[in-house]
């Protein structure tokens, strides 16, 4: 694709709203600094549970219908964040969310959990070469908190990165390299001090708090290798989440789940690179996804 930007940034989700509660910042940011980013998410969510009465009709135990409406959401986030590229892994619907780990809905037909590693990371084969991005941003090992789906997710973005890379790989287009791979990362710092400002400032705004373990990819803040700025985005951050009504309340900076406990937005967003050769001398931090790339220099007038 000759006609793409300079810098381009795949990031791979799980389910709608996941992606602008970890990356919102960095999404808005990038896209409006001119870079090319791409969101996959790999199921519609359709075992959210639905936090406004109004919509509690959607719940897979009630009516149905979550899923399509979670396909409005997140394009109405997407608005918010101002990036046009957003697919579904394999097209909407190919993928079914699992449900939290140990429960019947992970084997059941069609769950991502239960989906060939191969065959789902084949779809996002296709994605890396005919878009050719430079950085990969997914989950940990871990899926950051454990979820099925957020698991699996990883594992496909991990293999799809080899695969797309890889020559003897075949599906009629070129291999690409994904040059730096990012898993995203909340410092223990960062996540104490939210809570913190949560406790003094709004401790009445949701019926409890999280705890600091409820907030997935906490790591020692020496596991941190990157971080962006995006206060500058923090409206349509938080716009964005706000897009995901059925999922996500919020509350000035700060929002919850459907577990009604409130927990800081984050507006600075944290990395590790996992793959890839950091773009700053030994012992600082990266403050650019795309730093020591020779291949994708900034936009006129970006800031760095
Ligand atoms: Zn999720």
């Amino acid at each position: 694709m000759k006609d793409l930007p300079a810098r381009r940034l795949l990031l791979v989700h799980a389910h709608p709203d996941d992606e602008s509660i970890n990356n919102g910042a960095t999404m808005a940011r990038y896209a409006a600094e001119g870079a090319h980013v791409a969101l996959v998410t790999c199921t519609l969510g359709e075992e959210g549970e639905v936090i406004p009465p109004a919509l509690a009709h959607l719940a897979e135990d009630r009516e149905g219908g979550l899923g399509a409406h979670r396909v409005g959401e997140l394009a109405a986030a997407m608005g918010e964040l101002g990036v046009s590229d957003h697919r579904f892994l394999g097209g909407a619907g190919t993928y079914r969310d699992s449900g939290m780990m140990g429960t019947e809905q992970n084997h059941r037909p069609g769950a991502f959990w239960a989906a060939g590693l191969d065959e789902a990371a084949g779809h996002l084969v296709a994605v890396i070469r005919s878009l050719r991005p430079q950085v990969l941003v997914t989950y940990d090992p871990d899926g950051g908190y454990g979820h099925p789906d957020h698991i699996q997710a990883h594992r496909v973005a991990m293999r799809a990165a080899d695969l797309a890379a890889d020559p003897a790989y075949e599906d009629g287009a070129e291999p690409h390299t994904v040059a730096k791979i990012y898993w995203n990362r909340v410092p223990r710092s960062v996540a104490e001090e939210g809570f913190a400002r949560l406790r003094e400032t709004a401790p009445d705004a949701f019926p409890g708090i999280a705890a600091i373990d409820d907030v997935p990819g906490v790591v020692d803040d020496a596991e941190i290798t990157t971080e962006i700025d995006g206060s500058s985005y923090a409206g349509a951050k938080t716009a964005a989440m706000r897009a995901h009504a059925t999922q996500i309340a919020v509350d000035g900076p700060f929002f919850a789940l459907s577990n009604d406990l409130g927990q800081p937005v984050f507006t600075t967003e944290y990395y590790q690179l996992v793959r890839g050769v950091p773009g700053v001398d030994h012992g600082g931090r990266e403050r650019d996804l795309f730093a020591g790339l020779t291949d994708a220099p900034l936009a006129p007038g970006a800031q760095t």
